[in-house]
């Protein structure tokens, strides 16, 4: 048997031979690049470079207090759990949605998987038929539905339309052929920070809905929605939406690898055939994690507390490194919602092409090198090669001191002026490096 992977074998004649062994759908595929440049980010730091993390989305906030405490108090369940989860977690996902988006959701209709990337996952390999995604859109949209041999089809959207699907391409994805179709919709957005208007959304349902699309509403972000507005796509395609939350962003607790899926009665199927591979593969998700996210999901005075100071530090940060870097020539949107921007470089092309820079692969390798400000290129949220376009996460921040002078403003008051130049000063000081940079 071959002894090294394809991707690593150190011949061309090693590298065939192990590529028989693979399944071509993983072959031309490398580890996700959010991932790889925070490892590579953490490398740097080791060898003693100054790196701006600004790669992985990562929450800057700790996991809420109370929600780390029951933790610890549940730290000895040790029991396998029921795969679709913990029935008292369930319950509080149906109630998180009826109460934060206005849906109806049955405990029934949950299922609580190990991140919602891994119930994506899942999702598409149930489901037999094409999967639309758009672009920019999340970096592992595609790779799964790659890794799955599913037909995609990215939607392109404009910095014109502000990066959103519009009706026309939904429409036009639908095509004439009446198969079934499933559309990733992601909002506040993963790269743009952008965030879709309820008339918007509902422009959207009528041409899923004449078409049976379903949709995969991918609202992770949602409670980080930077003025609390967020409207869950549910609400006007009750019969064609699953919802997905998780404790990674508006929680903090990425790292703690837990996602849930909504679905309305119509769509169970899909949630009962996910159930069968997940209870073939990762069984159950972790028994005290399920026990905390049941603190994290329920109505409390102290997490809506501390999601209103996020949100107060994000809109302010978001939109003050947009004006410096509108200022440098850069297109981009004010943000709305999560911790990114996806920023345009198109009209600095010409100055780039002088540097020898034509592709955005060469501009974040070189705006690390010579600054050490770390980017992902538009490429890997399916934007076409060489559109000059780069995410920005601007997560690299302390976030518990900044919530905790935050809580010293009440939050009808401005923050101080300082505050962000105090409390957030990397990504302040990485994005005046930039600036200097491209001037
Ligand atoms: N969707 C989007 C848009 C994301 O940015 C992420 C990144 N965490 C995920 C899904 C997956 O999140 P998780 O698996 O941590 O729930
Ligand atoms: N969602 C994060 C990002 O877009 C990364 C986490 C992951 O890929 O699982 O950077």
């Amino acid at each position: 048997m071959p002894k090294t992977a394809a991707r690593s074998g150190e011949n061309g004649a090693g590298e065939a031979e192990t590529v028989r062994y693979l399944n071509p759908n993983v072959l031309n595929l490398g580890v996700s690049a959010t991932l790889k440049i925070n490892e590579l980010s953490n490398e740097l730091v080791r060898q003693g470079r100054t790196v701006y993390k600004f790669g992985l989305g990562q929450s800057p906030f700790p996991v809420p207090e109370a929600v780390v405490r029951a933790l610890r108090l549940y730290a000895p369940q040790k029991d396998y759990l029921p795969v679709n989860g913990l029935p008292a977690l369930r319950e509080a996902v149906a109630s998180f949605h009826s109460r934060k988006d206005l849906v109806d959701i049955s405990p029934a209709h949950v299922i609580v998987g190990p991140g919602s990337k891994e119930l994506l996952f899942l999702l598409q390999l149930v489901f037999n038929g094409d999967v639309i995604i758009p672009g920019p859109g999340w970096v592992s949209y595609r790779p799964q539905a790659s890794i799955l041999g599913k037909r995609i089809k990215v939607l392109h959207t404009r910095f014109e339309e502000k990066w959103m699907i519009t009706p026309g391409l939904l429409e036009k994805a639908a095509g004439e052929d009446t198969g079934p179709k499933l559309l990733i919709l992601n909002y506040p957005g993963n790269p743009d920070g952008v965030s879709y208007q309820r008339s918007q959304l509902k422009e959207l349902v009528e041409v899923a809905r004449r078409h049976n699309i379903f949709i995969l509403s991918d609202e992770i972000y949602g409670q980080l929605h930077h003025k609390g507005k967020h409207i869950s796509i549910a609400r006007d395609y009750p019969e064609g939406t699953i919802i997905s939350s998780g404790l990674s962003k508006w929680c903090g607790a990425g790292g703690w690898r837990l996602g849930t899926f909504s679905f309305p009665p119509d769509l169970k199927w899909l949630m009962d055939a996910m159930s069968v591979v997940a209870s073939e593969t990762y069984t159950s998700v972790s028994a005290p994690i399920q026990y905390a996210a049941v603190q994290a999901f329920s109505a409390d005075a102290e997490l809506e507390n501390y999601l209103w100071h996020a949100r107060r530090i994000l809109s302010l940060l978001g939109n003050q490194i947009t004006d410096m870097l509108l200022g440098a020539g850069v297109k981009l949107h004010k943000p709305e919602g999560a911790f990114y921007l996806f920023l345009d470089f198109t009209e600095l092309a010409d100055k780039l092409a002088g540097r020898k820079i034509t592709t955005p692969e060469e501009l974040c390798s070189r705006l690390l090198d010579e600054t050490g400000v770390a980017l992902l290129p538009g490429s890997v949220f399916n934007r076409p090669p060489g559109d000059m376009t780069a995410r920005l996460a601007y997560v690299d921040f302390d976030g518990a001191r900044a919530l905790a002078a935050s809580v010293n403003t009440p939050l009808h008051e401005p923050l101080p002026d300082d505050f962000i130049s105090h409390y957030c000063r990397k990504v302040i000081k990485g994005t005046e490096k930039m600036v200097e940079w491209l001037r």
